[in-house]
């Protein structure tokens, strides 16, 4: 289940979506990063921590509020809660938490924890807001677009970007929320590579890279999907050749037909 591993660093990668969460290890605290999808996956990600921890607190960062990247709050009762202001003020909480129990009986999941919507202890309101946690130092960026929640997170000073599900290797932009705001998230790339030392970058779904070309080449792509993607919306012409490059076509070409209809609606 370990994608990578080093001393302070595991990303463990679901079978699901190849979802990915995030455990940084500092000597100030444990930052977990939205554990989760299978009952055994999340068993495992507590027995890590139980084995690392060492008195240290620990922090349970949700990267947006999509109900596979919430789906294990209920596993760390005792972590400090960071999200975004939004994530906390969200008006649709019990129906974020009902996807998680129809996809439980969908699949007969039992769990040994109990389903709810996470309670934010420290809420991210506005860009480049920090937290500082002894010598370990998070920024957040605001990071909207594929929903209207999310959140960019620096760790410094060992340069590990959670991305959330931005840049991704695996999946082209999912658009739920707005394809302009999406846009003004991508562009934040530059900002950050120019404002921080990045060693790593740690999308919700797909592989890690420590490449700051890979990082440039996942904005390229993604911005030009969105402009392509606007300009057969307007030309009226198919886009289909615009997914031709990923692979699970059956599932993703629903996702970029929910592009479509958003961006309808936008013009
Ligand atoms: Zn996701």
């Amino acid at each position: 289940m370990i994608q990578f591993q080093d001393k302070q660093l595991t990303i463990f990668r679901s079978q699901l979506f190849k979802t990915t969460s995030t455990v940084i290890e500092t000597e100030d605290c444990i930052l977990l990063v939205d554990p989760n999808w299978l009952p055994q996956e999340i068993e495992t990600i507590q027995a890590h921590i139980a084995k690392i921890q060492s008195g240290r607190p620990l922090y349970l960062l949700f990267t947006h509020s999509d109900w596979d990247h919430i789906i294990g709050y209920g596993a760390f009762p005792d972590a400090i809660v960071i999200a975004s202001e939004a994530f906390q003020k969200r008006a649709d909480k019990e129906q974020i938490v009902e996807q998680i129990r129809t996809f439980d009986d969908n699949y007969y999941i039992d769990r040994a924890y109990s389903l709810s919507y996470p309670t934010v202890d420290i809420v991210i309101q506005h860009e480049k807001q920090t937290v500082t946690i002894g010598e370990t130092t998070i920024t957040f960026y605001l990071a909207n677009g594929h929903t209207n929640d999310g959140l960019f997170a620096i760790v410094e000073p060992l340069g590990i970007w959670i991305a959330g599900d931005y840049l991704s290797d695996v999946e082209f932009p999912y658009i739920y929320d707005c394809s302009f705001a999406y846009e003004e998230t991508l562009a934040k790339v530059d900002v950050i590579l120019q404002q921080h030392n990045i060693h790593y970058l740690i999308p919700g779904h797909g592989n890690m890279t420590m490449e700051i070309e890979e990082i440039k080449k996942r904005q390229r792509d993604a911005a030009t999907y969105i402009k392509a993607l606007r300009k057969c919306i307007e030309q009226e012409k198919d886009s289909e050749y615009l997914i031709a490059g990923y692979a699970y076509p059956r599932n993703m070409r629903e996702f970029h037909k929910g592009n479509i209809r958003l961006m309808q609606a936008e013009n």
